[in-house]
């Protein structure tokens, strides 16, 4: 009997419904890791996220790809720009660090990032090398769990995090190879992570976007034909593109998807429905 049910817990308030939609993320603040060039779908997400509202910090991979983010990051009016390879010992902290000390406090975090070697990327899982294999797992998933653990603490209640993940995760797709099992154990990671942190009103979801030309997809073997599938499969017989992954992602980091976590979100245009 519904009516039989009562609570002395009132649900958490974040999001207030008079809120215009134009205006869903201001005030908001969040990190985005990713970002390499203007077709990164980290780029795509921070534009977005700035569009509704939001201050971002982006970080950059390196000295020889910063000249390529700093522009993007004044495009967007980024509040902090910080250096941040996942693979170098203290520099995840350093960003963490920068950020309670500037901002005292965080609303997301965005990672989307992924690496694995080339030659075990083009292989067969079969062969694939430990190094490689630990090597995919660390940069692809274990630095969102790192992330997660470093930003708790300056995470405020209603909170997302978003990582990237890929429909290779479920099925087997062409070419995809050890990136399959990496984004597997990274959906698995975000349910894991949604239940531990669901505790402090903290949401974890991965979105699934399907494929699109950026420099890291150029590492797949054979990725035209993924394109040419997804064009000629997909409902509406087209690709997605990084603006409206970051519109989802805005949409989830805001309050209006506060009774949702745990999800692995698909913007593919339906391609993930087709048998
Ligand atoms: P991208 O090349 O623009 O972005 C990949 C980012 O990973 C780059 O900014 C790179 O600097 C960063 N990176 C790699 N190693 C790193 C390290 N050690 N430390 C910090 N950053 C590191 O390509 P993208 O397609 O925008 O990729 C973003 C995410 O989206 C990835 O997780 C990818 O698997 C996922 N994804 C991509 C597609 C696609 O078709 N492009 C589809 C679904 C999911």
């Amino acid at each position: 009997m519904l009516n039989d049910i009562t609570t002395n817990d009132p649900l958490p308030k974040v999001w207030d419904e008079n809120t215009r939609i134009g205006d869903m993320l201001k005030g908001k603040r969040g990190l985005v890791v990713g970002v390499a060039n203007g077709d990164s779908i980290a780029f795509g997400c921070a534009a977005k996220l700035r569009a509704f509202g939001a201050d971002i910090a982006l970080t950059y991979l390196n000295e020889k790809s910063k000249p390529y983010v700093e522009p993007l990051a004044q495009q967007i009016d980024a509040g902090l720009l910080l250096p941040l390879d996942v693979s170098q010992p203290g520099q995840m902290q350093a960003v963490f660090e920068r950020i309670k000390s500037e901002w005292g406090q965080l609303d997301f975090v965005v990672h989307s990032i992924a690496f694995a070697p080339r030659d075990d990327l083009h292989g067969r899982i079969t062969d694939c090398s430990q190094s490689g294999f630990l090597q995919a797992m660390q940069i692809s998933v274990h630095s969102f769990i790192e992330m997660a653990h470093f930003a708790e603490p300056l995470m405020n209640p209603g909170g997302a995090f978003i990582t990237m993940s890929y429909y290779g995760a479920d099925k087997v797709i062409n070419n995809y190879n050890l990136m399959g099992p990496v984004k597997a154990a990274l959906e698995s990671s975000v349910r894991y992570m949604a239940k531990e942190l669901g505790e402090r009103d903290i949401r974890v979801f991965a979105v699934s976007p399907g494929p699109l030309r950026t420099r890291a997809a150029s590492g797949i073997g054979h990725f035209d034909e993924l394109i040419d599938m997804a064009v000629t499969r997909s409902p509406g017989r087209r690709l997605v593109d990084i603006s409206e992954v970051g519109r989802v992602v805005a949409f989830l980091v805001g309050g209006a998807a506060s009774g949702m976590t745990g999800d692995v979100i698909y913007v593919d245009a339906g391609l993930h429905h087709m048998g």
